[in-house]
């Protein structure tokens, strides 16, 4: 007896189905067991491709372009400069989107202070992403800012910073002060291989952020009973 090849047999719905296009790949995610992983769509500027690959569940996709987690926060993070394909920080560079971590939950927080600090004709504008800038040494670093401007221009930015050759120490700047420094508790764990229960997680990440913000609200604070301005470009 001969079998006959009857497409509509094969594709049954339960991913058991000949798939004849597409390779299958393993989700790289340990203990995930599927097998329809995409490889992550990352290329850096130097021309490196992303090498991981993660199953639908486990990578996340913009407007059709789908990323591992980790380089999907560093897309996410610079914002525009992903249209510029010498935008892309490297492969390996986790500052971007740590940069961006921070600012996000440093942001209601850093709004109100600055709103409150802004006197009349003045204003707060706020970086939606975060951009590459290089200290004096030339050393690259990424950041994202708040600033209170006044038509004449800059009185005073709030900076949060992560360097690239250290990419886990995040420095908190204000005005020409740097006011606090300090490599996450999620971070710090990491590398030491350490895991805590989520409650524990949960207030060391709070004590982290609370440390950061009277520090800059302390700043700011200093700042304006000096009664003086930052010096421009700063
Ligand atoms: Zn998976
Ligand atoms: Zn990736």
């Amino acid at each position: 007896m001969t079998t006959m090849y009857e497409p509509s047999h094969l594709d049954t719905g339960n991913g058991n189905g000949l798939a004849v296009s597409v390779v299958a790949r393993p989700c790289s995610l340990r203990g995930c067991t599927r097998t329809d992983a995409q490889l992550c769509a990352y290329q850096d500027r130097r021309g490196r491709q992303c090498q991981a690959a993660f199953c639908p569940a486990h990578s996340i996709s913009f407007s059709g372009t789908t990323y591992c987690r980790r380089h999907a926060g560093t897309v996410q993070a610079i914002g525009e400069l992903a249209k510029d394909p010498n935008g892309f920080p490297d492969l390996s560079d986790r500052a971007p989107s740590l940069v961006n971590w921070i600012a996000r939950d440093l942001d209601q927080s850093i709004r109100r202070l600055l709103g409150r600090a802004a006197r009349s004709g003045e204003s707060v504008i706020v970086d939606e992403s975060v951009r590459l800038a290089h200290d004096p040494a030339r050393n690259a670093r990424w950041e994202r800012s708040w600033r209170i401007v006044e038509h004449t221009g800059l009185v005073l930015k709030v900076t949060v910073h992560v360097s690239e050759d250290n990419d886990a120490l995040v420095h908190v700047r204000v005005g020409t002060e740097m006011v606090a420094d300090g490599v996450p508790p999620w971070i710090a764990r990491r590398r030491e291989g350490q895991e805590v229960e989520a409650a524990i997680d949960v207030s060391q990440r709070q004590l982290f952020y609370k440390f950061l913000e009277e520090n800059i609200s302390s700043a700011v604070l200093r700042f304006r009973a000096r009664g003086d301005r930052a010096p421009w470009g700063r």
